[in-house]
């Protein structure tokens, strides 16, 4: 049953964006979640690798610093006493090679077992180095060490170093003598590899990557359903007021057809209209005909909203016909409030469109630009070519729009308050329906106004020479 909303497919243009960006946005928080929280378990999960670590080489350099007094009174015997000459191992240029544990050892051969008390160590992952007081490097066990010296300067609680994929620990040894406790013995530096806690940890990662790109897909493949579902209603409302505003629209048209008719009957006998109604009647005539062109818009919008652009009346319009036509239509009316119409069209420009709509576009805004610029203005209608768009102006001196209203002049029935007070034939819906018309025609309307410097609003609407 749940499947069942395609019965009531999102085919409005202006739904499908909003159920995509619904969509987005409910994916954009799931993987700002998942992300949070894949981070903050890997985090987490390194720090404690990382800090397990650090442990281990604190741990294996406490018990190797416990033989270091032994390992260095063993190794001043090999220098120093003759029976053990020719024991050590040297460089070319003499001095002695660091030797293993069971090398030094190996001069008790027979005797007691060497007591070394060191963690077992896995001779590819660690080294342990034992240094004497002078920092050097006397017996060394396992396999991986860091080729540097000892750092100049190591603290009493000692020192981690990481260089390359080894992390070493060194850390000084005091004498047990209590007369010179802070006496140094010499040094300890445990080394490791952190090969196989990078591996463990790249392993984590490509898991949580994994782990969150699927469960995105999974999420998406719930959004889609869950923002469908949520929208339908929205959907099934819009549809219904749609059919109501069409509905009452188409039902209004007649009695206000008959009355505008019988208005027009009275008024072509004027000698029958009693003189105190004949502004009654005026005022009737006026208000009926601002009804029926409410009446037609509300329509016209309602046939509009939402639908996929119907071609099959299209055809190719020559828009600088239309333009110089409207211009000669309105100079008249430019004449009589004092406002100076000028046009600059250029020739042979033409869209693909609906003549009778791009004429009521264009008719809105000339109409918008008269009614809004005070006698001694300027309106000015251009036409020209920029790329693959014909772009038409309606620039007036006029009263100008405030910045804060801007952004709702193309809203159904908006008007400004000034309009309101000093414009009674307006109805709010002209830019609506430029608006719409020009975003049938694949293109759209802009406006820039200064308040009390005057507006220009732009029409961009695709040349019929670069469509399919
Ligand atoms: P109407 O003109 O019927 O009021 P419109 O939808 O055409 O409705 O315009 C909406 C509002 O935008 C107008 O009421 C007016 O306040 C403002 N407006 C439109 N065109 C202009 C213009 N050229 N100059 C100043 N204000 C304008």
């Amino acid at each position: 049953m749940v499947w069942d909303i395609d019965s009531t497919p999102i085919s409005n243009k202006r739904f499908r964006s909003l159920r995509n960006r619904l969509l987005f946005s409910y994916l954009l928080v799931i993987a700002a979640i998942l992300g949070t929280f894949s981070a903050a378990v890997y985090i987490l999960v390194a720090r404690d690798r990382h800090q397990q670590l650090n442990t281990h080489l604190h741990q294996v350099a406490d018990s190797s610093a416990g033989t270091l007094e032994i390992i260095v009174h063993e190794y001043r015997e090999l220098t120093t006493e003759k029976e053990y000459s020719g024991y050590l191992q040297t460089k070319p240029d003499g001095t002695p090679l660091p030797m293993t544990l069971a090398e030094l050892m190996s001069k008790y051969e027979g005797g007691a077992r060497f007591p070394v008390d060191a963690e077992p160590i896995s001779p590819l992952q660690q080294g342990v180095e034992w240094y004497n007081q002078q920092r050097q490097l006397i017996v060394r066990e396992g396999k991986l060490f860091l080729p540097t010296l000892l750092p100049a300067h190591i603290p009493q609680q000692g020192i981690l170093i990481q260089q390359g994929h080894i992390r070493s620990f060194a850390q000084p040894v005091y004498m047990a003598s209590a007369t010179n406790p802070e006496k140094i013995l010499g040094y300890i530096r445990v080394s490791e590899s952190t090969l196989t806690l990078e591996a463990e940890l790249r392993r984590l990662q490509w898991g949580l990557i994994v782990g969150v790109v699927t469960v995105s897909g999974l999420a998406a493949l719930g959004g889609i359903w869950l923002t469908r579902e949520s929208l339908q209603p929205v959907v099934q409302s819009f549809q219904q007021l749609k059919q109501f505003t069409s509905d009452a629209s188409h039902e209004l048209r007649n009695p206000l057809t008959a009355i505008r008719a019988s208005i027009a009957v009275m008024q072509s006998h004027p000698e029958r209209i009693h003189p105190a109604d004949v502004e009654k009647l005026k005022a009737i005539a006026f208000a009926s005909a601002q009804m029926s062109q409410l009446v037609d818009d509300l329509l016209l919008l309602a046939r509009m909203d939402g639908q996929e652009v119907d071609r099959q009346g299209w055809r190719r319009i020559t828009l600088d016909e239309i333009l110089e036509d409207l211009v000669d239509l309105y100079s008249d009316r430019a004449a009589e409030a004092q406002i100076s119409l000028n046009s600059q069209i250029i020739p042979n420009i033409e869209v693909n469109g609906d003549g009778s709509q791009l004429q009521r576009l264009f008719t809105n805004l000339l109409a918008n630009a008269l009614q809004y610029t005070t006698p001694g203005g300027k309106v000015v209608v251009s036409l020209q070519r920029t790329g693959i768009y014909a772009i038409v102006s309606f620039e007036d001196t006029g009263i100008g729009i405030a910045p804060e209203q801007l952004s709702h002049i193309f809203d159904r029935f908006w008007r400004t308050d000034q309009a309101r007070h000093q414009h009674d034939n307006g109805s709010g819906l002209g830019l609506a329906i430029a608006k719409t018309i020009a975003q049938h025609h694949q293109g759209d309307i802009t406006v820039r106004s200064e308040l009390g410097a005057g507006s220009c609003f732009q029409v961009k609407i695709p040349l019929a020479s670069v469509e399919p």
